[in-house]
């Protein structure tokens, strides 16, 4: 074949992958002026452009070469919201990753992740039946025809031990708020959302059809999830494949038990606090007041806004998978955080999802700032309230 309709097909491909606005771009560059990668010292246009990667897109990928830039974007919503010719982004770049993951080509950084995921369902290579580690020590009830809510738990909070302890804050202040909830656990699988943006339709399609029958079989009509980006799967990809449940974040849920006087924080504290909004919580499901309505619960609190916040927060560099990359120090966006935190003067950088703790807190190390500033989840700092 001529290799001009290699590139042609190829641009088929893409487009049929999710790329159907890729020839809206006007190639105008604000995306590019936007990004956080425009901030990180050191960057070059030739290491990461989202605008040429958009030109990438229209011309079949031709010239692509280098997976760094193709695999770089976190998926943070800056540039998407922002586009004045509605271009989605996201959705042209997950598209052009899974014309290069398809063909089996996934960086060899993700491979591993990909490959647990196949055999146990989650990116840990976690045996299953750890899925409800998280759990010990508390009575947590299994969802069942008489439960209203499903709490689903992100993998990360089931296997990393740090994380843990934000799926245990959110199940007591459920339980101190007499929700009706219980977990399904081994069976579950990950809900798929950074799989699916780093390219990996396939395993995408086989974690959510899984998922999909296994929650409709036990009954699940309403889903709580701790992770925005479970929250924002399940209302989104989940929704498109004929899902039908009513899903919440848990912020969402702990509001209505605060306004209503079920949970009242009552422990003082004298924290300056800054909190910083996940990009899949905020730019991507519009949810802002529900955690600064928590955290105002808290008496005693000094809330301390960050100078880029709501729709323009920074963000962590957790998502689109970047969560498993390997970033030299310097080039990390949550360096940047950290150091904006430390400008409010805030002994505390609150969040409301495990990714952005996992990235906040190694920022923080990497800074050496771990004596001047606290990285704490939103449910813990409401527990420690109790
Ligand atoms: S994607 Fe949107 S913002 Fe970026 S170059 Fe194209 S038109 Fe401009
Ligand atoms: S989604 Fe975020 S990281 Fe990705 S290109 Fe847009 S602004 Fe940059």
């Amino acid at each position: 074949m001529e290799p001009k309709n290699i590139l042609l097909e190829m641009k088929d491909y893409i487009i049929e992958m999710g790329a159907e606005t890729i020839n809206w771009c006007m190639q105008c560059g604000l995306c590019t002026n936007l990004c956080p990668w425009r901030l990180v010292p050191g960057q070059t246009s030739e290491e990461f452009n989202i605008r040429y990667m958009q030109r990438l897109g229209q011309m079949g990928i031709e010239g692509f070469e280098d997976e760094n830039m193709l695999f770089a974007c976190s998926t943070c919503g800056m540039c998407q919201n922002n586009c004045p010719r509605g271009v989605k982004i996201i959705d042209n770049v997950r598209a052009m990753r899974a014309s290069i993951v398809g063909g089996g080509m996934a960086p060899s950084g993700l491979r591993p992740i990909l490959g647990s995921c196949h055999a146990n369902g989650n990116p840990w290579s976690g045996p299953r039946e750890n899925r409800t580690k998280w759990q010990e020590g508390l009575d947590i009830a299994q969802f069942g025809p008489d439960t209203e809510y499903f709490l689903f738990v992100c993998c990360h909070s089931c296997y990393d031990p740090r994380s843990m302890k934000i799926a245990r804050s959110i199940a007591q202040l459920l339980q101190k708020g007499g929700v009706s909830f219980g977990v399904i656990g081994v069976e579950e699988n990950c809900c798929g959302e950074s799989m699916r943006k780093v390219g990996d339709e396939e395993l995408f399609q086989k974690l959510a059809g899984a998922n999909i029958e296994l929650f409709n079989a036990k009954g699940v009509k309403k889903i709580i999830t701790t992770s925005p980006h479970c929250l924002w799967s399940f209302k989104n990809d989940y929704a498109k494949l004929g899902a039908e449940w009513e899903v919440l974040h848990y912020t969402e849920v702990l509001g209505k038990l605060v306004a209503e006087g079920k949970i009242a924080p009552s422990v003082k504290s004298d924290k300056k606090v800054s909190f910083h909004d996940p990009c899949y919580l905020g730019r991507h499901s519009d949810i802002y007041d529900a955690p600064r309505g928590l955290l105002n619960a808290i008496p005693g609190i000094e809330v301390r806004e960050l100078g880029r916040s709501g729709e323009s927060s920074l963000c962590c560099a957790g998502g689109g998978g970047r969560i498993w990359a390997e970033v030299p120090m310097g080039e990390r966006f949550g360096e940047l955080r950290v150091l904006d935190a430390v400008a409010t003067g805030a002994e505390v950088l609150a969040t409301s999802c495990p990714y952005c703790v996992n990235m906040l807190t190694d920022a923080c190390a990497s800074l050496g700032k771990q004596d001047a500033l606290e990285i704490r989840e939103l449910s813990e700092l409401l527990v420690d309230s109790l």
